[in-house]
């Protein structure tokens, strides 16, 4: 059995150590005769794992007391819509940074419950950098702002958290949370789709501050107020319970690798890496403005895209799969989450090298 390094932007890889204590556990969870899989998600061998699961998540991220994990389905996308449905909270406008296709689709979703003002948009420029400060155009009427930390297709990362007044900040980290620490204190609510660098797909994190939850729009379905999920646990009806005990090793994983901090530095060192191989080479280019780089999706294009399909199969020939750009930008992009190991970026830059040396 040979593993590849799969730079897939999501479902992603996973730790293989993780992998290996799920298959070592998957016939009989600690003596319990029953896969995870297998078990009431109310009976007290879940329950254990759930409690850990949220302990962790909340050490590794020092999550306040004055803030609820919910462990809920429906991906990100789902939180397009429970974000306003939530945090309008009697208000009617909302603002949204556009700063790229996610941000778009948040944008599209959040105008089906209010009017979405857009504090910022960096569209005309081909969504190459994130917004400072003083781009920001924040009205007071805005119940809440909305941006995304990292746009997983662009590659663009936001260096610094957006200053929003006394407007909560509602944030889809699907593809950065765990990647480095962050302050939650400065986030009204936080969402993921688990399948970047949390764990399995069917399994969505939100982190809401306590005092957001419970002021529902008219109309909202029991399955999208943050108030069932709060109050029950998670567990209002069956949660996704095999991709949360995943997602739990993947947080003990993370602790023994030295928590965030520890991560931070590793990704900024793999993310530096790849950029530089790629801004010393003739053969590829990445567009993203240095300070707005993503350490967790690196976007690159050939100088002669006929080479693309050469590149991407002598590639995968390599051991290195999942290499192609997402349909909208084309080219090529790698995605270097958590699980990636650094020895995968330096094989993939030798590749890249090579390539270049061939064809270049
Ligand atoms: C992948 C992704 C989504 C979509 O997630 P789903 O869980 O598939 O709905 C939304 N936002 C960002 C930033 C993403 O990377």
């Amino acid at each position: 059995m040979a593993r590849v390094f799969n730079f897939s932007a999501g479902p992603a890889m996973l730790p293989e150590a993780v992998l290996r204590q799920a298959q070592e556990e998957l016939l009989d969870w600690h003596g319990s005769g029953m896969c995870v899989a297998e078990m009431s998600h109310r009976g007290k061998e879940f329950m254990s794992i759930a409690e850990q699961a949220e302990a962790d998540l909340r050490e590794l991220l020092a999550v306040p007391e004055n803030y609820r994990v919910l462990f809920l389905q429906g991906g990100a996308s789902g939180q397009f819509a429970m974000v306003p449905m939530n945090l309008l909270r009697g208000g009617d406008r909302a603002a949204y940074l556009n700063t790229g296709s996610w941000s778009k689709k948040a944008i599209a979703e959040a105008k089906r419950f209010c009017a979405v003002e857009i504090a910022a948009s960096t569209e005309d420029t081909r969504f190459t950098h994130a917004p400072t400060q003083i781009e920001l155009n924040l009205s007071p009427e805005a119940a809440y702002v909305h941006y995304t930390p990292n746009e997983t297709i662009e590659g663009v990362e936001f260096p610094c958290v957006p200053e929003t007044g006394d407007r909560p900040l509602a944030a889809d980290m699907s593809s950065t949370l765990l990647s480095r620490p962050i302050d939650v204190s400065r986030y009204g609510v936080i969402y993921a789709g688990a399948q970047k660098n949390l764990g399995p797909a069917g399994l969505t994190v939100v982190i809401v501050r306590e005092d957001l939850i419970g002021r529902p729009l008219a109309g909202t379905p029991t399955m999208s107020d943050y108030k069932t999920h709060a109050d029950t646990g998670s567990m209002y009806n069956t949660p996704p319970t095999y991709a949360w005990y995943l997602a739990g090793l993947v947080f003990q994983w993370l602790k023994r690798q030295g928590g965030l901090t520890a991560m931070a530095t590793i990704n900024e060192r793999k993310a530096k890496l790849l950029y530089a191989a790629i801004d010393a080479s003739g053969l590829y280019t990445n567009p993203v403005e240095p300070a707005s780089r993503s350490w967790m999706n690196v976007p690159f294009t050939l100088a002669d895209p006929t080479l693309d399909q050469r590149f991407l199969t002598e590639a995968k020939a390599a051991g290195l799969v999942a290499l192609k750009g997402h349909r909208s930008v084309g080219g090529m992009r790698a995605s270097i989450y958590n699980a990636m190991p650094e020895e995968g970026v330096r094989v993939l830059i030798s590749f890249m090298q090579e390539f270049e040396r061939r064809y270049g």
